[in-house]
């Protein structure tokens, strides 16, 4: 990573390590954060603004999602 670069914690902030999210993904490797909670509670966008800084839903423990989709398409 050189200097000036956006780390992923940066780029997706909360929800990256947040029990309630998940990754989908296109087949142009675009990736896309969804939010459990928006399906029972409309405070909670389906797709939060990424970066989430301060949200009072998150819940840490969630594993890497980086790492799990890639584990899901490779
Ligand atoms: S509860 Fe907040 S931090 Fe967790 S996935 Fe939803 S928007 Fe992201």
């Amino acid at each position: 990573m050189k200097p000036g670069d956006i780390s992923d914690f940066d780029s997706v902030g909360q929800c990256r390590d947040c029990l309630h999210h998940r990754v989908t993904g296109n087949r142009k490797r675009s990736r896309f954060y969804l939010c459990g909670r928006a399906k029972d509670d409309a405070q909670f966008p389906k797709y939060p603004p990424l970066p989430v800084i301060d949200c009072k839903g998150y819940e840490p423990g969630g594993a890497d999602p980086w790492t799990r989709y890639a584990e899901d398409t490779d």
